[in-house]
């Protein structure tokens, strides 16, 4: 095992890009995705279930679809970068999940967007066109320190 602060996780050029909305703001991100779906096209695109299967039905692409959010779909897949459009302004009753999600992503240094301005500056980074290298605290490490 290492004994490094931090270890890398390479992300590729073609990004795995998982997509969530709440009810109140699917229609958002459908239609985000939509008039992104140039780039979105040269990524690999999955998302919680009811949100991918809007997503792929509105714009064609391909989305894979895991359970949906209120099942445990938000906690599933390997993925380097988020769009999460949570609905401030409703209560969910899997809210414990949403705070999960976000806080893992916050573990594993994952790009999060959590509003459509942030998607947008996220998705015309140079880094959407080139590999990174995201850094993720050794725990062990921590641990014995
Ligand atoms: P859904 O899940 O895409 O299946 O609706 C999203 C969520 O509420 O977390």
């Amino acid at each position: 095992m290492t004994n490094e602060k931090f270890i890398g996780f390479t992300m590729e050029k073609t990004k795995h890009i998982a997509l969530v909305a709440h009810d109140g703001k699917k229609k958002e991100l459908v239609e985000w995705c939509d008039r992104n779906k140039d780039v979105l096209k040269n990524h690999f695109l999955c998302g919680t279930g009811t949100t991918a299967k809007l997503i792929a039905e509105k714009t064609g692409l391909p989305v894979k679809g895991y359970c949906s959010g209120p099942l445990g779909g938000d906690q599933q897949g390997g993925i380097d970068f988020l769009v999460f459009l949570w609905d401030p302004l409703e209560a969910q009753p899997h809210d414990p999940d949403v705070r999960a999600l976000l806080r893992i992503a916050v573990v594993y240094d994952i790009p999060v967007a959590n509003n459509l301005a942030t998607a947008d500056f996220l998705l015309t980074s140079k880094f959407m066109d080139e590999t990174y290298e995201r850094r993720v605290e050794n725990f062990n490490v921590t641990i014995q320190e």
